[in-house]
């Protein structure tokens, strides 16, 4: 199997409004086997991204290549990469089991697809229409039906963004099945943080055309690469300072509340998410939000001191926002 690879791609928009560079100069690259997670908000590019690999659109600047090999001559057709989108469009008026024969691409096989029905729990459903079935089986069975076109690199474009939470979770399942059985390269995006962090060996954050930081996601997550990821990634994110000309960036779940810390303020909110509440601190350095158990009681209006453990505190350059290591 082959890595997969972006090089400087730029892709502009031009419409009637306005002049929009979507794309501004990203590379990555994804080896065999890997599955790389792109998370960026609504707009951010990700999906003209995707495009732009699959061969649907052409980027004004920059290459795709599988295995070292340019891919700008092969029209879409040809680059056996498969895409699975959100909503996924099965054939209405086939069955489950003749739309994933149509897929294959070297002709029918039964045992295959008995087998990767089985590997993606669709077994039950092979003689039914998509119609019939719910959104996590219909998601299911477009997945099944890209493994087998016996592509070379996979694409999801937020598969599971209209499943709810019990679907999310079977369906997230499901990908890992499908790990294991396709070897290529897997790049998926999403907006979803918790599900780029699950889902990817690798995680990249895009924001505004750019591929601001891509790395191991505890490390992305733990210290990031600069002050756009930190502002970005997690629910709630970072807590950004500025002092002088550096940006102190602490997680809410790091921020310790201890009787005798320096750091005080009132509470001014509380909101318990689950197991968690969020502490909305006001200090003489800003706003600060520091995650407890929801357990812990505290009253609103109430002084509230705080610590930051050195450890767990990253700094950035105030100027150019990139980390200080
Ligand atoms: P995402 O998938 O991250 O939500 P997209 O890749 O769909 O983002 O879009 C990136 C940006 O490019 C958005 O601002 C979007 O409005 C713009 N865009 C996407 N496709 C077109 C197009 N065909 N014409 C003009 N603008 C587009």
């Amino acid at each position: 199997m082959k890595a997969l690879r972006v090089e400087d791609v730029a892709v502009t928009f031009t419409d009637s409004h306005r002049t929009h560079r979507a794309l501004d100069g990203v590379s990555l690259s994804i080896d065999p086997g890997q599955t790389l997670a792109i998370v960026g908000p609504s707009g951010a590019g990700k999906s003209t991204l995707l495009r732009v690999i699959a061969g649907l659109l052409r980027p004004e600047r920059g290459d795709v290549t599988l295995g070292g090999v340019s891919l700008a001559a092969h029209p879409t057709q040809e680059r056996r990469i498969a895409m699975v989108f959100q909503d996924d469009a099965l054939f209405p008026a086939m069955s489950v089991r003749e739309n994933l024969r149509f897929a294959m691409r070297n002709g029918a096989h039964a045992a295959g697809i008995a087998q990767t029905a089985r590997a993606l729990g669709v077994s039950a459903h092979l003689d039914r229409r998509p119609r019939d079935l719910s959104g996590g089986e219909r998601q299911r069975v477009a997945l099944a039906r890209a493994l087998l076109s016996d592509p070379l690199a996979l694409l999801l474009d937020e598969p599971l963004a209209h499943l709810d939470p019990g679907l999310r979770a079977a369906v997230r399942a499901s990908l890992r099945d499908l790990r294991e059985r396709f070897e290529g390269p897997v790049l998926y995006v999403t907006h979803d943080h918790a599900e780029a962090m699950v889902i990817g060996d690798m995680l990249g954050v895009l924001i505004d055309g750019r591929l601001e930081d891509c790395g191991p996601p505890e490390r992305v997550y733990d210290s990031p690469a600069n002050l756009r990821v930190a502002a970005f990634l997690g629910l709630p994110p970072m807590n950004l300072v500025t002092e002088g000309a550096r940006v102190l960036g602490i997680r809410p779940e790091h921020v310790a509340v201890v009787a005798d810390a320096p750091l005080r303020g009132p509470l001014e909110r509380r909101e318990a998410v689950g197991a968690d509440a969020y502490l909305r601190v006001r200090t003489p350095l800003g706003l600060v939000l520091a995650r407890v158990p929801a357990t812990q009681p505290f009253a609103l209006g109430g002084e509230i001191a705080l610590a930051f453990p050195p450890e767990r505190v990253r700094y950035f350059d105030a100027e150019s926002g990139a980390a200080i290591s």
